[in-house]
């Protein structure tokens, strides 16, 4: 089996610069609104990736995702998320909700490539707070289980790069303690198949598994 640190590890180094690119961002958009096409960015990276690797992009190639993870962390009280926040309807409410804010904000000023940016950052002002909000009183990545970009990945990644479970699972739960999707890869021993479409193929469950029974076929885990 192929060790999951020299899958994470690259990962966890490209922190530092997505936290400060996420940080000059949220900040800077203020002052430049062009910057706010960077969602844009986002929204094709998740969704470009989501077609062959599910969730991929949200584990470390979002900037949120890793500002959530490397500082809502330390503040959060880390609660089981109530399954409300993941509910489809959620999800589809929120999806709506942002789609509502562009096509009210952008047709005002559309063909003005400067002002064009504003509602972009204004989305990601309304939804970082929202995250952090939420993510203090229940979980760092709540934001991540209804995110509209996470969504359009689940439906889209469904199915691809599935992570599996073996029968050596001895269903101790340790998985599901590390997984930040609150995800209980251990329950799936079953049918051997972790088809879950929140999951991040982050492999944090992988290297913790004490059973080695956990895996990725994508990655040439197992
Ligand atoms: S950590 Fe491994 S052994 Fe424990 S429940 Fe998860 S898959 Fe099963
Ligand atoms: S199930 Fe495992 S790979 Fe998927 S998000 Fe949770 S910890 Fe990461």
């Amino acid at each position: 089996m192929q060790d999951a640190d020299t899958l994470i590890e690259p990962h966890k180094k490209m922190r530092l610069w997505l936290n400060l690119g996420f940080i000059a961002l949220l900040i800077g958009g203020w002052l430049y609104y062009p910057l706010g096409y960077f969602l844009l960015v986002c929204m094709v990276g998740a969704m470009g990736i989501g077609m062959s690797k599910g969730r991929y992009w949200c584990d470390w190639m979002c900037p949120r995702g890793n500002f959530l993870d490397t500082f809502l962390k330390r503040v959060s009280f880390r609660k089981d998320v109530p399954s409300l926040f993941r509910h489809p309807a959620f999800r589809l409410a929120w999806l709506l909700i942002l789609m509502t804010m562009l096509a009210t904000k952008l047709p005002p000023v559309w063909g003005d490539f400067y002002k064009m940016g504003k509602p972009f950052v204004m989305i990601l002002t309304v939804t970082t707070v929202v995250g952090t909000v939420f993510g203090i009183i229940y979980h760092e990545r709540i934001w991540c289980m209804f995110c509209p970009m996470g969504t359009m990945a689940n439906w889209l990644g469904r199915g691809k790069m599935l992570l599996k479970v073996d029968t050596a699972c001895i269903n101790c739960g340790i998985c599901k303690k590390v997984c930040r999707m609150q995800i209980n890869p251990g329950s799936y021993r079953e049918s051997g198949l972790v088809t879950h479409g929140d999951c991040l193929k982050c492999s944090y469950c992988v290297e913790s598994c004490p059973q080695n029974a956990l895996g990725f076929n994508a990655t040439g885990l197992k």
